[in-house]
């Protein structure tokens, strides 16, 4: 165990779990590699989620943060506050949300307890609809609407919460159901809900779940899911962390696949906007968000230097189509890795868009997931210099591939090689 493992261990919480059985210090990055404290690179392709939406140490951005650090660093709520103001107005803009608002926090999770704030005060009630399976935050509020047990510590959530079906195809009783038949067994079980329970305030929902293993349910069932909440009057909230921003490449929200039923009432972002820098938000339409009537202030949300962070790495991706290079390489990426797994009985299915990539492992010969294979796969590609996600749902069995948007197509073969290599070997 290194010097810097031991001290973590002794002083952090046990929970706070790292990967690899070595844990990993990384020390910078370029691009989309990065260097850890004995000199070795590696090829980042979970970086992307994380924190680093464009590329690591991007010039534009590290020259837009160490300027406004130069300048000012003051209260963001009780002055006028120009950066603010304009990131606001681009997010607003792409957002698709008529009438947009937009209120910034320093996390996804802070983003999500925002918009149960305003929904439970909008609607009058406490009730919130979740998928299984999904993950939205570490706040008492956001644990008490995540499906997902492995991240919901406690179940004394000042919240109702009632679960649906939705975002995993490949267990529980839906499972291996064509796209038609799912989404009518989904739609059925939200009308069979809402029929037998007072109206719950909104529905929250990931569009591709993300800790949970980049799964999802078919194109469309969103869209389904919002003409029934439509007539019993629940909002619909799109947890667009991990999903916005083009990830998915198809669609620069992950909502829009979801057909003409959208946009949702309220969106929420955070993770990489601001490529390091915290930024989270809410967007939701001026009636819902002016629907409190006290202030609710922020005292980091939206300070100078994250905003113009957010503004510089904002301005990049758009300038540079990274949503178009997501769906190019992305569908590369995963032809790739198709082709691989058809040759792999250890792997179930490769899944997902753009550059959100999940690979489900699977015992050999069975349905029956193999976290055991996962952490091996993991492991294996570490030590060939590429860092990769896992995640799944009671067992963390499936890979997650979400490299940093500005992914070459030659950084992606060479990934795709590691990752077959390290396939193979857990076979
Ligand atoms: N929602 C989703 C979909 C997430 O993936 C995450 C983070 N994994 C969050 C919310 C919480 O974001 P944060 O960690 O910034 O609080």
């Amino acid at each position: 165990m290194s010097d810097l493992y031991a001290r973590h261990r002794a002083v952090l919480p046990d929970w706070l779990a790292l990967y690899y059985e070595d844990p990993i210090e990384i020390t910078h990055g370029e691009g989309r590699h990065v260097w850890d404290a004995d000199g070795r690179r590696y090829l980042d392709f979970f970086g992307g989620i994380l924190t680093t939406m464009t590329a690591h140490a991007l010039p534009e951005v590290t020259k837009a943060v160490s300027e406004q650090a130069g300048r000012i660093i003051h209260s963001s709520t009780l002055y006028l506050n120009r950066p603010m103001v304009e990131l606001a107005e681009r997010i607003a803009q792409v957002s698709g949300i008529p009438d947009a608002r937009v209120f910034f926090t320093t996390s996804g999770t802070e983003a999500n307890d925002t918009a149960l704030l305003l929904a439970t005060a909008h609607r009058r009630s406490n009730a919130i609809l979740a998928l299984r399976n999904s993950y939205h935050g570490r706040s008492f509020s956001t644990v008490g609407i995540t499906g997902n047990r492995g991240w919901s510590p406690t179940s004394l959530s000042p919240l109702q919460t009632l679960y649906v079906h939705g975002g995993v195809r490949t267990r529980g009783p839906f499972a291996d159901l064509d796209d038609d038949a799912f989404v009518a067994a989904c739609t059925d079980d939200l009308r069979d809900l809402l029929g037998h329970t007072r109206p719950p305030a909104a529905l929250i929902a990931e569009p591709v779940q993300g800790v949970g293993g980049f799964t999802s349910g078919p194109d469309g069932l969103l869209g389904a899911f919002r003409e029934i909440l439509r007539e019993h009057g629940v909002l619909w909230i799109s947890d667009e962390v991990q999903t916005g921003w083009g990830r998915t490449g198809d669609h620069f929200w992950g909502w829009q696949a979801h057909g003409q039923n959208g946009p949702p009432d309220m969106l929420t972002f955070a993770k990489g906007v601001g490529n390091g820098m915290s930024i989270g938000g809410v967007v939701a339409r001026a009636e819902i968000m002016n629907c409190l009537d006290a202030n609710s202030i922020s005292t980091f949300g939206g300070t100078q230097l994250t905003m113009a962070a957010g503004l510089a790495n904002l301005a990049y991706l758009l300038e540079h189509d990274l949503q178009g290079n997501a769906r190019r390489v992305g569908g590369l990426l995963i032809e790739r890795l198709r082709a691989v797994a058809a040759q792999l009985p250890g792997v179930r299915e490769v899944r997902g868009r753009g550059l959100m990539i999940g690979v489900e492992m699977a015992v050999p010969g069975t349905d029956r997931a193999d976290p055991r294979a996962a952490a091996a796969v993991l492991e294996a590609a570490r030590a060939d210099g590429l860092l990769i996600g896992k995640g799944g749902g009671h067992d963390t069995s499936a890979l997650r591939i979400a490299p940093p948007l500005s992914l070459t197509v030659a950084e992606a073969e060479e990934g795709a090689a590691i990752l077959e290599r390290a396939l193979r070997s857990a076979q």
